[in-house]
Order: structure tokens, then sequence, then C-alpha cells
């Protein structure tokens, strides 16, 4: 008899559609023969690293052979000092994808459920899905998270509530005060992960939650990268910060070495680089008042944006538009599996890469 996988195989996985990411460049150019690609999909910083990791890596990458610091000690030194911690209060991730994976492995059984927002990060429901729990999704307010419909959504099967502050893939963003209000009402044998990936471009615009509120709040995780405004996203890493009981338990379902010995070295140098990281966040706030303005003056809708990605309203034609934008050399993110058919996501680039994005657009509406 022929093997039947999908007897075997786990029920959470069975129906799991994989996280699908923005296409690379070199798919594009190699489909459609295109030259010069411009990616402005995945959310990342087109600055590029810091000069500083770069010649960092340089000096570790003749170490490759040996395994990394399994304890990520020097980084996590870096961050304690940084924001003053204690490094017991932490759990490295590779990427803060591994950070979020952590949390669902360690909270849900198929017994309980998870509460996310309607157009919050996508791999949130498909954590909970992988484990066979049951993801309830909350209907979304002003395209942003709803916190009372989540707090009346949270039932007795409800283990981990996720928010994303800023959200992606809408950048909207909550005060401090809604969610320290939120974390006063929810009951404590509710973990709550706050997703702070795209904290450093909204901190620059208002004040959002800081990690101290951790100590309050025993059921609290801040989770935040290196992936986005320090550029280092290809080489995956990100942290959470906890109460140190609470980081002892994330901890124990990492693996060994989780975090490589490039990331932890370039992290560390790209933590004491503020000059790079505030390069970063001038552009990123200049070139948005531009999409804002050249949105406004061709009559799209965008939703206002604390980070550094703007989701547009196309009207019933964002597949018309994806595409013709693919077809100019310019990749922006399709918002159908965050169930919002009639936007597209762009992420804020280079001035040059911006200005493409804007006259293709311009010259489609032309046609
Ligand atoms: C990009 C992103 C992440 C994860 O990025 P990593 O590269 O895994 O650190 C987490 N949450 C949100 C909301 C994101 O947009």
């Amino acid at each position: 008899m022929d093997l039947e996988l999908k007897d075997l195989i786990n029920s959470g996985i069975k129906g799991l559609t994989p996280y699908e990411p923005g296409k690379p460049i070199e798919d594009l150019e190699r489909e459609y023969g295109i030259k010069k690609a411009i990616k402005l999909a995945s959310n990342e910083s087109p600055l590029g690293p810091s000069p500083k990791v770069l010649e960092a890596l340089k000096e570790v990458i003749s170490g490759i052979n040996r395994y990394p610091d399994g304890n990520g000690s020097r980084l996590k030194e870096a961050l304690s000092s940084r924001h003053s911690l204690s490094a017991d209060t932490l759990t490295l991730g590779n990427g803060s994808n591994d950070i979020i994976e952590f949390v669902a492995r360690c909270f849900l059984t198929p017994n309980d459920n998870a509460v996310y927002s309607k157009h919050a990060f996508a791999v949130y429901p498909l954590v909970t899905q992988s484990l066979g729990a049951q993801g309830v999704e909350v209907e979304a307010r002003d395209w942003g998270h709803d916190l009372q419909a989540m707090l009346d959504a949270v039932n007795n099967k409800t283990k981990v509530v996720f928010i994303a502050n800023p959200n992606n893939p809408t950048g909207t963003f909550l005060e401090k005060n809604e969610i320290i209000r939120f974390l006063e009402k929810i009951p404590n044998e509710v973990i709550v992960l706050l997703d702070q990936a795209y904290f450093d471009y909204s901190n620059y615009e208002t004040e959002d939650v800081p990690f101290s509120l951790v100590n309050n709040f025993p059921n609290l995780i801040i989770s935040r990268t290196f992936s986005k405004a320090y550029g280092l996203a290809g080489l995956r890493v990100g942290f959470s910060v906890t109460s140190s009981s609470l980081a002892d338990y994330l901890n124990r379902v990492r693996q060994p070495f989780n975090v490589n010995s490039l990331a932890l070295a370039a992290a560390e140098v790209a933590l004491n680089d503020t000059e790079h990281l505030e390069q970063c966040l001038k552009l990123n706030k200049q070139e948005k008042e531009r999409f804002y303005k050249f949105f406004k003056s061709h009559q799209y809708h965008f939703i206002k944006s604390f980070a550094n990605f703007i989701s547009f309203d196309c009207k019933g034609n964002s597949n018309k538009v994806f595409n013709s934008l693919l077809l100019k050399g310019v990749i922006t993110r399709s918002m159908e599996v965050y169930k919002m058919p009639d936007h597209l996501r762009v992420t804020i680039g280079l001035p040059e890469e911006n200005s493409a994005f804007m006259e293709s657009l311009t010259s489609l509406k032309e046609i």
C-alpha cells in the first residue's frame, strides 16, 4: 500500500500554507528579462548595513569553522548595557521570527487559542496553526488593532495574544497608554507578545512601550529585530525582553546555536552605530513625506504609517497595478494574504527607487 503522508502528518501542518515572501530581485530579472529591478517588497533597509558591520564581518568570517557562542553573551551584554537590562531577561532569536516560534511552542497546544488582529503579521496565524491551536482573528479598527475587541475575544482557552506595534502591513500604531491599559485589563494567564519589529521607526515620531514594562507585567514579551532599521535582514537576528523566568522557558526551546557567529558580531556592531541608524530613520522620514504627497496628488488613499512602508488603495485594481509595476521592474507586495485585496504595500526605499516607483505608477494611470 502506498504511504499516505497526509494520514501521518500533524493536523495543524496539513492545512498550512507557507509564508510567501516578497519576490526576490533575481527571480524577477530572470523571469521577465528585466535589468536593475527595484525591490520595495520586504521592508528592508535601503541603505544597507552599517559600513562598520561590513568591516567587523571580515574578521569574524575566518572563524566560521567554529560554532558560535551559544549564549550570545557579547551581544546580550551590549543589549543589556544599551537598555539597562539584566542579561537574563534576554532571549536571542534567528530573526525575531524565531522568538514568535518560541512563544508559540512554549504556550500553545491544540487545546488553546491565540488572538490576533485581522490585518496583522502573517506569521501569527501560521505558527498558531502549525501547533494545532486555534487562531482567533479579531476585526480591525481603522486598519489597526482594536484592543477592546481583542480583550473581548479573550476566553478561557486563550494563551497568547499577538500585537505588532507598529503593525505590518498597515503601519498603524498604538500609543503607549493604550497598550498599558490593555495589559492592565488582560488576565495574567494570557501571554502578550508585543512585536516591535518597526520600533525604531515609530520611536522617531512618538513614544512606544519601554522594556521596563516587563517588570510590571510578567506575562509580557517584547520582541525587536535587527532586520529592519539596522539593515541585517539577511543575517537573521532578533531578541526578546521578558521577565527572567519567562526568558528561561523561551531559551529552553531555542536551538543550541540558533544565532550564527556573523549575525552575533554584526548585531553588536550595528547596535553601537547609532549614526547609521539615524541616517536610515532620517531618510525614511523624509521619503515618507514624499510618498504621502505623491499619493495625495494622484488620488490614492493610503494608510498613515509609523514604519518604513505604506499600504495604498488601488481601488479594485491591485493585481493589475502589481503586475504592471513588476513589468516595469518595481516589486511591491500584494496584500491578498492580509485580507486587503485592494491594497498594495510599498517599502520606502532610496530616493531614486521611490522616484522609479512613482513614475511607474503615474505612467500606469495615464494608460
Ligand atoms: C519583519 C517582521 C518580523 C520579523 O522579522 P525577522 O527578520 O524575523 O526579525 C516580525 N514581525 C513583524 C511585524 C515584521 O514585519
